[in-house]
């Protein structure tokens, strides 16, 4: 499977597969992003972590700000599987070099969309309407959506090749 099928992959909700596919391109309006093409930005920092002199640039707010480590390792205790790299391109290029099954690879695949989606949904809550999205909450909507999306393919061919791996996360 290439990077573009992964993040393109079935398992992904449709609206999550296109905040990856901008995300993985850095191609999404973070705040250096809008600095670069000279739009005025007047305050740098990550609106999720509060962090000062942090600039929030697509790493930061995916891979290294704390909001995004937390909701990564509860991720992580619940799939008991850690890829994430320091970029989510790299990541993806990991996903496809691992030895799995095609259906675990697009879960695990869709795990990470659906992070990067509701990581990119809480800034712009916090940045615009400034209402703050608590992580535990992203979380269990992860999870929630995640087990909906296996359930509407395990009894596909696929999926059946790989149950032992799906079916402890829909316990
Ligand atoms: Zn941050």
């Amino acid at each position: 499977m290439e990077v573009a099928e992964l993040v393109w992959n079935s398992v992904s909700l449709p609206r999550q597969r296109f905040i990856m596919w901008l995300a993985m391109q850095n191609k999404l309006l973070t705040k250096d992003r809008l600095l670069s093409m000279n739009i005025q930005v007047d305050d740098m920092n990550c609106c999720l972590c509060q962090a000062a002199v942090l600039v929030e640039t697509n790493t930061h707010l995916f891979v290294e700000c704390e909001y995004a480590v937390k909701v990564r390792d509860a991720l992580v205790q619940w799939s008991k599987i850690s890829v994430l790299a320091r970029d989510l391109k790299i990541t993806l290029e990991l996903i496809k070099l691992k030895h799995w099954r095609r259906f675990k690879k697009q879960v695990i695949a869709a795990v990470l969309g659906a992070m990067v989606y509701h990581i990119w949904k809480a800034r712009n809550w916090k940045q615009f309407k400034k209402v703050q999205i608590q992580h535990t909450e992203i979380v269990s909507t992860i999870i929630r959506e995640i087990v909906e999306r296996i359930e509407m393919y395990k009894y596909t061919k696929k999926a059946n090749r790989c149950r032992n791996f799906w079916q402890k996360l829909c316990n």
